[in-house]
């Protein structure tokens, strides 16, 4: 498919495949069916702007593959999206759901805008608009959107009504990570960040450390980065710097979390807060820290800033954070990195109880989905852990490794190979 291949995480993530396959000499034509995606939907998102004037704006759905089960993944709204970088994150989830052992299959969304430059109303309005365009490809059974950068709870609620008023019946299962009083699961807020904070837990552990003992720095404030940070602090792990688009925070001697995130909702900025000096994003790639979670974009850790890092350990909250090159080179520096399809899946295992619980009109207390989500994530590091150790490899070519094979046993039943 035309332009499909072009962007750098596309590129990494399927030469990432393609290592793991020879390793466990994965059916070549697997491969051959991983590689592509099933269905890549682009559609143009007229939208009235405030002003009266009309813009419009690309969209994508990216179907990858779904042998395991319905697609699943995120929607995007960010100013650099692509068709090419939504379909390296639908392989992503494909790899990801596989792993995690989820009946599910893989996906991803976006539209190209910056969810900064746009009105709440426009921001209804395009997502009303994008949920139409695609609307004959999702669905509680076909297709299951969820957050992802730049949206929210907010704009799945709206992808909800928008179905629903389409369909003509309400569909609560077509959508994941919306608010609770529509349908959606507690816990799924903080459901990334936590599950970053149990797969932490787990490293350290192999490592015979306590998250009590650490002190970890998180790049990104957002969904992920800031729930991530909330439950470390909550269970004793020492953040000492954070990080949004702007800038950095840091205080060698542990932020005082919960009192961030209060200024932080307020103010929607970490400046003006006075438990931290301000720092830039580079200055916290480097600091002298034990555990490092970038929970931002792709490729904020590159060929130019790997070099500087100085953690032991990184943790993938955001997808793809770690370009090729700068793994080749933490690799050398002995850094431990546990990859994205392992780390940051706390939120589509918890997108995937939501859905569950939706399309079975049952619903469970936080306390519940938390523990259940720690079943799952130190379940699936465990099953990393002992490929890695037993095969000598680093945990990102493990993790990829078991991921494969589900799904090749998974082809192989159902006659595709
Ligand atoms: P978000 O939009 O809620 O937050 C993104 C955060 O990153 C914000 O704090 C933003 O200011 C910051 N940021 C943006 N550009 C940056 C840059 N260049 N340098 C430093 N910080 C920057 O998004 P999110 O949902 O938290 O997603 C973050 C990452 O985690 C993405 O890679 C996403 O695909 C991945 N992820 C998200 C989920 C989820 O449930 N939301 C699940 C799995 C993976």
């Amino acid at each position: 498919m035309e332009g499909i291949a072009e962007s750098a995480l596309f590129k990494n993530t399927i030469r990432n495949m393609e290592h793991s396959a020879q390793i466990v000499k994965l059916n070549p034509s697997a491969i051959e069916r991983l590689k592509s995606p099933r269905r890549a939907i682009v559609v143009s998102v007229p939208v009235r702007m405030d002003d009266g004037t009309v813009r419009v704006f690309e969209g994508y759905r990216v179907q990858h593959n779904h042998v395991l089960g319905p697609f699943k993944g995120g929607i995007r709204y960010h100013q650099s999206v692509t068709l090419s970088e939504v379909a390296a994150l639908a392989s992503l989830m494909t790899f990801k759901n596989s792993l995690l052992n989820l009946p599910l299959g893989g996906a991803k969304g976006g539209v190209c805008v910056d969810p900064t430059q746009i009105s709440t109303r426009e921001a209804e309005k395009l997502t009303r608009r994008y949920t139409s365009e695609i609307a004959p490809w999702i669905g509680p059974d076909r297709d299951i959107p969820a957050p992802d950068v730049g949206t929210s709870s907010q704009t799945m609620a709206w992808m909800l009504d928008q179905y629903s008023l389409e369909s003509g019946f309400s569909q609560t299962g077509v959508v994941t990570g919306k608010p609770v009083e529509i349908g959606g699961s507690a816990g799924r807020d903080a459901a990334t960040g936590l599950g970053v904070v149990y797969i932490i837990e787990k490293v350290l552990e192999k490592l015979s450390q306590k998250i009590n003992s650490v002190t970890l720095a998180i790049q990104g404030f957002g969904k992920v980065g800031m729930h991530a940070a909330i439950e470390a602090h909550r269970i004793g792990g020492k953040v000492v710097a954070v990080s949004d688009v702007s800038n950095g925070l840091y205080n060698p001697e542990g932020i005082n979390v919960p009192e961030l995130v209060e200024h932080y909702t307020a103010n929607m900025s970490l400046n003006g807060y006075h438990g931290g000096k301000l720092i830039s994003n580079e200055e916290l790639l480097s600091l002298p820290v034990d555990v490092l979670a970038p929970c931002a974009l792709d490729g904020t850790i590159n060929s130019n800033n790997a070099d500087h890092v100085k953690a032991k350990i990184i943790v993938e909250g955001a997808n793809g954070p770690v370009t090729a090159n700068a793994n080749d080179i933490l690799k050398g520096k002995k850094c431990l990195i546990i990859p994205d399809i392992l780390a940051n899946g706390g939120g589509v295992v918890v997108s995937y109880f939501e859905w569950v619980q939706d399309i079975s009109w049952l619903f469970w207390d936080e306390t519940q989905v938390r523990e259940k989500l720690r079943m799952v994530m130190y379940r699936s590091f465990d099953k990393v852990w002992e490929f890695s150790q037993k095969n000598h490899l680093d945990m990102r070519t493990a993790a990829m490794a078991v991921s494969l094979v589900r799904l090749e046993s998974a082809m192989k039943l159902r006659g595709q190979l």
